[in-house]
């Protein structure tokens, strides 16, 4: 069973294109641009018309679609994903988009977040005589709608969403239509784009720069979209709530071109560092940040101290994601095989060294060791987040708690252990305040249950897990 529940749990990008005579190419184009945000699967569906054409698999974009494989992609329409996915949950089955044929007619979706009570409306169905194919919690979705199958698809698509509570950014695609969705908390980011008439879905903004679409707006948490021959039509299919985005969206996972409920995430990672700057000051002689995703919030905490910024470390471009190496010992080479320390930079300095975030504490063990080794004095290591005490439950995978760092060790225990001579996090209200201009806008508010606890829906932590990795 536990095999089963493992893979609930993912972190994934979503692109959606209709009405645009090379809709795959272009979903092609912007899952590239997503790509970042998951590694070990792809796909896309597009729909001509009067059938849905899909291709997927396992890998990076470029291994999914080789050569002439976007050709094949007829249509005007299309959806897409990228998937990033945990040992238990990877394999053919569950990458996305899931497609549902039927006689009258099929249906493709795609899920970014995580669905918290996907485990109970799983053994519901089963018990009611579905058969499920795959142990994503994505499919679910798919049968409650198919369940509904009486009514109209729009009102079939709001009944089930009704059911579902967590995270969730969906696109669905039918051979006529195309539905767009994002759960009523606003969990993960969605916005929409325009290209010439075209409109363009995606998790990141960053997506539509590189296909030449303009922003338009962000999808609004409860907002169901409705797109087809007669152009987009919003719905609500639950009364809006206060949004509580992720906040581990910007600290860490979008990319630093992307806006972010229309924040640039570059700026709001150098508010961080600033903010940073101004709670746990340090004499040093150098900051740097740890590529690529901490060189922002180094340059903010730089700009605040006045202490100069330097490339102190050299990231190796062609080695993925510390997290996609399985095990810990992998996970240890995969940093050592990532970065190099500038000796001609560090040497004789003292550093301060600013990372996104800590969950196991390998990176941060690893590179002040990396540091020490190039004869750095002092290695500070600043934090631009707080500790991560908590698992994530809406799809950003840290962890059980029982590998959280933090969870289990004080500050000074962990500084102990990484081996370094100074250690700080940012407070949840600094993290908080560099993202949210408005407190009391309701567009406005992030989740910070990973730091905080505070988890901003119900969550069912005895029957889902958080991914577990060994
Ligand atoms: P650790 O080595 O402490 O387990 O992980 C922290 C490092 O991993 C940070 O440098 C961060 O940039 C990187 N990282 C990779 N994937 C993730 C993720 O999904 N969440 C977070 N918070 N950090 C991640
Ligand atoms: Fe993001 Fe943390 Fe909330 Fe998960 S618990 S959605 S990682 S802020
Ligand atoms: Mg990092």
């Amino acid at each position: 069973m536990l095999a089963e529940i493992k893979g609930l749990n993912e972190e994934c990008g979503v692109f959606a294109i209709w009405g645009h005579e090379k809709a795959a190419e272009m979903a092609y184009y912007g899952l590239h641009a997503l790509q970042h945000r998951g590694q070990e699967g792809a796909g896309i569906v597009s729909s001509d018309g009067a059938q849905l054409h899909v291709h997927k698999g396992t890998g990076l974009i470029n291994e999914v679609f080789e050569a002439g494989k976007i050709r094949n992609l007829k249509g005007q329409a299309a959806i897409g994903h990228v998937r990033y996915a945990t040992l238990g949950g990877g394999g053919y089955e569950n990458v996305q988009p899931l497609v549902f044929r039927s006689q009258t007619s099929s249906l493709a979706l795609a899920h970014n977040g995580n669905l918290v009570n996907a485990f109970a409306l799983k053994t519901q169905l089963e018990a009611q005589g579905s058969i499920l194919q795959t142990t994503s919690d994505t499919e679910v979705v798919a049968h409650l709608v198919k369940r509904s199958g009486h009514l109209e698809l729009e009102e079939a698509i709001k009944q089930a969403l009704g059911m579902v509570k967590g995270a969730y950014a969906f696109t669905f695609l039918t051979e006529n239509k195309m539905f767009v969705a994002l759960d009523p908390r606003g969990l993960r980011p969605l916005s929409i784009g325009m290209l010439g008439d075209a409109y363009v879905i995606a998790s990141e903004t960053c997506a539509f720069d590189l296909i030449g679409a303009t922003y338009e707006r962000e999808v609004q948490p409860g907002e169901l979209l409705i797109i087809d021959e007669n152009g987009m039509r919003s719905t609500a299919f639950s009364s809006p709530m206060k949004r509580t985005l992720c906040s581990m969206e910007y600290v860490y996972f979008s990319r630093p071109d992307s806006n972010v409920n229309g924040l640039n995430v570059h700026a709001s990672r150098k508010t961080m560092g600033k903010q940073l700057a101004t709670e746990a000051m340090v004499e040093a002689d150098v900051v740097t940040g740890v590529p690529d995703s901490s060189i922002s919030a180094a340059i903010g905490f730089s700009e605040a101290s006045g202490i100069p910024y330097e490339l102190g470390l050299i990231k190796n471009r062609y080695v993925g994601r510390t997290f996609i190496q399985p095990s810990q010992e992998l996970r240890e080479q995969g940093v050592k095989m990532k970065l190099s320390p500038v000796r001609g930079i560090v040497e004789g300095k003292r550093v301060v060294m600013v990372d996104d975030s800590i969950v196991r504490g390998t990176t941060s063990r690893r590179i002040v060791r990396l540091l020490k080794e190039a004869g750095a004095t002092e290695v500070h290591v600043r934090i631009a987040s707080p500790p991560i005490v908590n698992p994530c439950y809406y799809g950003i995978d840290t962890s059980t708690k029982s590998e959280l760092i933090a969870a289990n060790f004080s500050v000074e225990e962990m500084r102990q252990q990484i081996g370094a001579d100074s250690l700080a996090f940012l407070s949840a209200e600094g993290l908080e305040k560099s993202i949210v201009t408005d407190p009391n806008s309701i567009t406005q508010g992030v989740c910070q249950a990973c730091f905080t606890g505070n988890y901003p829906t119900e969550i069912y932590p005895d029957t889902i897990i958080p991914a577990y990795k060994d």
